[in-house]
């Protein structure tokens, strides 16, 4: 690894990359290898690979024992999590969500016929704008779905009253939000349910997976029945259905990293508070803050690039992945931008400002357990080369 000092030490110069390997954004965290070896040796013992095996079982009583929740109903992932969720909820016609997210939130609607309107962000928080749900709510709304972006928890209480005013129901795409807290109170507890993923970029991770918590046990039930294809016991079929089961090595990954997440939240926020100082002498790029009375994973480091730096924030990703430092613009442009609700909605963006602002200045960096020592500081000297901080 290189040390970046000046421009001229920019691989865009020629110069070599910094990195021989790149540094991906969500490269998997892996807990404890000897763990999920034995845990896998117990799945070919049992010869019970899937249809809620006793691994599933046990990482769904851990995860609800995590989170302070009565029910975790775990599934193969988390969009399809999403879609179970949605239609446990009977959510139909409109459904409030951000574009400022992952485009799977919109996905999970728009492929069971339910129309994704989104709605603005706070700038500050990056999460949805109670104000601008407010006035995307028509007689065709049914539902709210709150994303609690970068694991901090979305507007909860004034999206519920929200909800409660117009009759809507509400639920959270929870997915960067495991071990995250609101007012102290794990992420899992609020609106009728909160879905997680645990797909391999994530903080805590079962390779593929996802799962719908709930207090709600009517709901959980319904979810149980909508996963396996409506069934109840072995010829009888009460209930729509599909396939949304968790096999037993994904639980059997999960059990073992759950063990090892205090450990990846701890390196995580070391690496966070090393970006923020390392950062403290770049005009105009700011790394965004997790509040401190808060619980978060940290997983995510998110810098806005501003009017007061010299370079764009695409020259500045330009020469992020010249040296191997593989930075990405998530989400840009917005679920309203990409292709599929630009043709539903060509006019979105104009009730999208901040989304939009906000859509041109983010980076999230490199973090977690494989994060190579010194490439905090050397990430920093590029940007200080790029900001003209140092000639
Ligand atoms: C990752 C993610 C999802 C989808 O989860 P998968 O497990 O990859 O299907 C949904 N919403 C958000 C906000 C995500 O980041």
């Amino acid at each position: 690894m290189k040390t970046i000092r000046s421009r001229a030490d920019l691989a865009i110069n020629g110069a070599p990359p910094a990195f021989a390997e790149p540094l991906h954004v969500g490269r998997p965290n892996i807990g404890d290898r000897q763990a999920f070896l034995r845990n896998v040796e117990n799945v070919l013992d049992n010869q019970w690979l899937t249809n809620n095996g006793p691994l599933v079982r046990e990482f769904e009583r851990r995860i609800a024992q995590y989170l302070g929740v009565k029910h975790c109903v775990a599934m193969c992932n988390g969009t399809i999590a999403l879609e179970i969720a949605i239609r446990a909820l009977g959510l139909q016609g409109e459904v409030i969500v951000p574009s400022w997210t992952f485009v799977a939130t919109a996905h999970a609607l728009y492929w069971q016929g339910i129309t994704p309107v989104f709605a603005d962000i706070d700038p500050a928080t990056h999460n949805l704008d109670p104000g601008a749900v407010r006035r995307m709510i028509t007689p065709r709304t049914t539902g709210i779905i709150g994303v609690h972006l970068w694991g901090r928890a979305a507007p909860v209480d004034e999206l519920q009253s929200i909800a409660d005013e117009h009759g809507l129901k509400l639920m959270f795409d929870a997915a960067h939000a495991f071990g995250s807290t609101h007012k102290g109170e794990s992420i899992g507890r609020f609106g009728a349910c909160e879905v997680l993923s645990f797909h391999a970029t994530k903080a805590f991770n079962t390779m593929e997976g996802g799962a719908v918590v709930t207090d709600d046990d009517e709901l959980a039930e319904a979810m149980r029945l909508m996963r396996n294809f409506g069934f109840i016991g072995y010829d009888n079929v009460i209930h729509p259905g599909t396939n949304g089961k968790m096999i037993e090595v994904c639980a059997a990954m999960g059990l073992a990293n759950l063990g090892g997440f205090d450990g990846i939240v701890a390196t995580n926020r070391r690496n966070h508070a090393a970006y923020n100082q390392a950062f403290a002498g770049v005009p105009g790029v700011a790394v965004l803050d997790y509040d401190a009375s808060e619980r978060n994973s940290h997983h995510y480091v998110v810098v806005e690039v501003g009017g007061g730096c010299p370079s764009s924030r695409d020259e500045i990703l330009a020469a992020l992945h010249a040296e191997n430092i593989l930075a990405r613009k998530y989400f840009w442009p917005g679920s309203h931008g990409m292709k599929p609700y630009r043709d539903l909605f060509p006019h979105a963006g104009l009730l999208l400002p901040n989304t939009r602002a906000v859509a041109e200045r983010v980076l999230v960096l490199p973090n977690g357990q494989s994060l190579p020592d010194g490439a905090i500081e050397t990430v920093a000297g590029l940007f200080k080369a790029l900001s003209g901080a140092v000639p």
